[in-house]
């Protein structure tokens, strides 16, 4: 038997430092002899960690800024997650940021993905694009099946694996590089150029109402999704069978919307009831959707009450926009805290978005930096005697 902790002698055949832990499997240890094969199972308490996301302003802040607010919140959430208690799931949406990084050192780029490494222990978060069509798809299936037209969020489309199973001394890696299908994506998404130059002066004159522009970036979306498809559909009549592979992955939420109607309903009725559903509360109540529709239109609203005033200015401050839109309306629903930064906390904690009491994630920024402390402090004083007795035997 192969042990990887040694504790001492057996109390089968005696034999010294011959007796210790095998492996961690899920909620218990197995414990073993490596002379004589003697082994037991040791239970574990029951796991019930959290979940927090963590994105591109807060790596970059406590790794390449160094600031040390960002440093102190960092070794804070390295002990929970060591504790089993915090688990900061990776998502292949950072190794891109950081891979955009120019000009940073490798020891930054090291470090960063230590942390990350440490924190995310194993877990790794849905791509984005998977959670868009698992979105989508969900509540395409409510609409057709007349079900409730609130989503459900289930934390399995983000995370497949279990947070809260007790962690093996060897754990899977997460990491693989999976650049090209995000960069493929987000051929998609407009660039902060193009927002502040053409549609901020439109904004500033705009008499339409939060919610006209909350209807209209929905609209936009369900728009957005035919035509992807179309476009892609077209470049295949035309014999240009590469769209197969690059085009880009949104085109092919509507393919999904038809392969789960039934085969014998003529493709014309397939696209109306498509369109029907786009034009429905079941589509607008999609997270991605319910989000992004909503941080466009406070966004709207704040440009045209006279915020960024300065071109150049709100460009710099605004450059993560769409990442920010993105890493909120896909993952804040799943989790139990997520760190955003100060033009953006001013946003979702405003009273129409509000996603802290819509989806019970907690959401801290540097207006409240001390309730996050506070938050991580907590979690590793509340540990229950189990908890720690558990820790001590499984990782002696
Ligand atoms: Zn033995």
């Amino acid at each position: 038997m192969l042990v990887t902790r040694v504790i001492g002698g057996c109390p089968a055949c005696n034999t010294a430092d011959a007796f210790g832990n095998v492996l961690i499997a899920r909620d218990h240890i197995l414990r073993g002899c490596k002379a004589c094969g003697y082994s037991e199972e040791i239970p574990l308490p029951r796991l019930s960690k959290k979940v927090i996301y963590l994105d591109q302003f807060f790596f970059s802040a406590a790794f390449r800024e160094k600031d040390s607010r960002f440093a102190e919140a960092a070794e804070l959430i390295k002990k929970a997650a060591a504790n089993q208690l915090l688990v900061a799931p990776y998502s292949s949406i950072h190794e891109d940021e950081t891979f955009q990084w120019r000009g940073f050192d490798g020891q930054t780029k090291g470090d960063l993905m230590e942390f990350i490494k440490a924190t995310s222990r194993g877990h790794e978060f849905e791509p984005s694009y998977g959670v868009e069509r698992n979105q989508v798809i969900q509540a395409f299936k409510a609409f057709t099946q007349d079900e409730s037209k609130e989503f459900h969020v289930r934390r399995k489309t983000v995370l497949r694996s279990d947070i809260n199973e007790w962690e093996d001394y060897f754990r899977v890696e997460v990491g693989s590089y999976r650049g090209d299908v995000e960069l493929i994506r987000n051929l998609k998404t407009q660039s902060i150029e193009q927002l502040v130059d053409d549609a901020f002066p439109n904004w500033r004159n705009s008499t339409s109402s939060f919610q006209d522009h909350v209807n209209l970036e929905l609209a936009d979306a369900g728009r957005f999704y035919i035509k992807f498809y179309i476009d892609y559909v077209a470049r295949i009549v035309s014999g240009d069978y590469t769209a197969i592979s690059d085009s880009p992955i949104v085109s092919m939420v509507v393919q999904s919307m038809l392969e789960f109607l039934p085969d014998e309903q003529d493709l014309a009725s397939k696209i109306a009831l498509i369109k029907r559903f786009f034009a429905s509360k079941h589509f607008a109540n999609i997270p991605h959707h319910w989000i992004s529709a909503r941080m466009f239109a406070l966004l709207r609203e704040q440009v045209r009450n006279g915020a960024y005033p300065k071109p150049d200015e709100a460009k710099s401050r605004l450059s993560g926009l769409f990442q920010d839109v993105n890493h909120i309306s896909f993952y804040a629903p799943y989790v139990d805290a997520i760190i955003v930064d100060q033009p953006m906390s001013s946003i979702v904690n405003d009273g129409r978005l509000d996603i802290s009491s819509r989806y019970g994630v907690k959401t801290f920024s540097l207006n409240n930096w001390e309730a996050l402390l506070e938050w991580l402090r907590s979690l590793l004083e509340q540990m229950s005697v189990e908890h720690k007795a558990g820790l001590a035997l499984a990782y002696p």
